[in-house]
């Protein structure tokens, strides 16, 4: 199918209970993995390059890439620019046919945050892209964007009505207790708050930092009304691993990089099934 928008992806995903997952791939080899997972589980998938990711592929390698992976199954797929704070960049992704963005202007003070946001969202409107803004502060080191634990603040579920109604965004990231990279520690997310932002807004939610989150707590905020839920980090340390076995175990007179990279990419496409059937977005395409 051709590439679809956020806000298509999302479209009944509270009131159906399930969330779509948003996974980061760096390359080729992930990114099929991932859309073969997405796809043997007829379930609808977003795929997500950061900044970085798109830099090292190539704008027009990005877009040019997963379209043909999208138009070669039967799910739906939305290409995402994850975490973005240089605008330029982001105007230029939409014009290259991202289907989705998300400015990450959480940095910013509140009212700042929502002038810039309406100002992507205006843009991205005029090419039938959605947008993705954050409110309040995910912990952690995303890409280039790095948050430290005590600069980490919780979204604070007053501010959400008007940041989405004066936006006009179709999704907020919340940050609630997950935290981007490895944890360091049990996470320990706020059901209360969540509970308390889903009854205040119809915006659909996204969770950040889903690396190490227990399968019960997916499975709360999936109930809760979360809509996306974002995967990065265990895709990178299972690529890295699964390619440090091959190159043990396969001979040096081996020289078909094919052999070395088939496992990394069945290996993404079986993260992404375990996923699925956690946030219950199988058989939703
Ligand atoms: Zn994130």
């Amino acid at each position: 199918m051709p590439l679809v928008t956020l806000k298509e992806i999302l479209a009944g995903t509270r009131e159906g209970h399930y969330a779509v997952g948003g996974f980061n791939f760096n390359g080729y080899e992930d990114a099929q993995g991932m859309i073969n997972g997405a796809a043997e589980k007829r379930s609808p998938i977003i795929l997500m390059a950061s900044l970085s990711a798109c830099r090292y592929i190539g704008l027009k390698q990005t877009v040019g890439m997963i379209r043909g992976m999208a138009e070669s199954v039967d799910i739906p797929v939305c290409l995402h620019l994850d975490h973005a704070t240089d605008y330029d960049y982001i105007r230029a992704a939409v014009r290259e046919g991202f289907t989705s963005v998300m400015i990450d202007a959480s940095a910013l003070d509140y009212e700042t945050n929502i002038r810039d946001s309406r100002a992507i969202v205006d843009f991205a409107k005029q090419y039938h892209c959605s947008v993705e803004a954050e409110l309040g502060k995910v912990g952690g080191k995303e890409d280039h964007v790095v948050v430290d634990d005590m600069s980490a603040t919780f979204t604070d579920p007053e501010d959400v009505p008007r940041y989405v109604e004066e936006t006009g965004i179709d999704a907020l990231a919340i940050a609630f207790g997950s935290v981007h990279g490895f944890y360091k520690r049990e996470p320990k997310l706020d059901f209360p708050r969540l509970e308390k932002i889903v009854s205040l807004t119809p915006c659909p939610l996204v969770l950040h930092g889903g690396t190490g989150i227990p399968v019960e707590d997916f499975k709360r905020c999936v109930r809760m009304g979360m809509s996306k839920i974002n995967v990065g980090t265990e895709f990178k340390k299972a690529f890295t691993d699964t390619l440090r076995k091959m190159c043990a175990v396969l001979p040096e007179s081996q020289v078909d990089t094919k052999k070395y990279m088939q496992p990394v990419k069945d290996v993404c496409a079986e993260i992404v099934k375990g996923k699925i059937d956690i946030f219950g977005s199988a058989d939703r395409a």
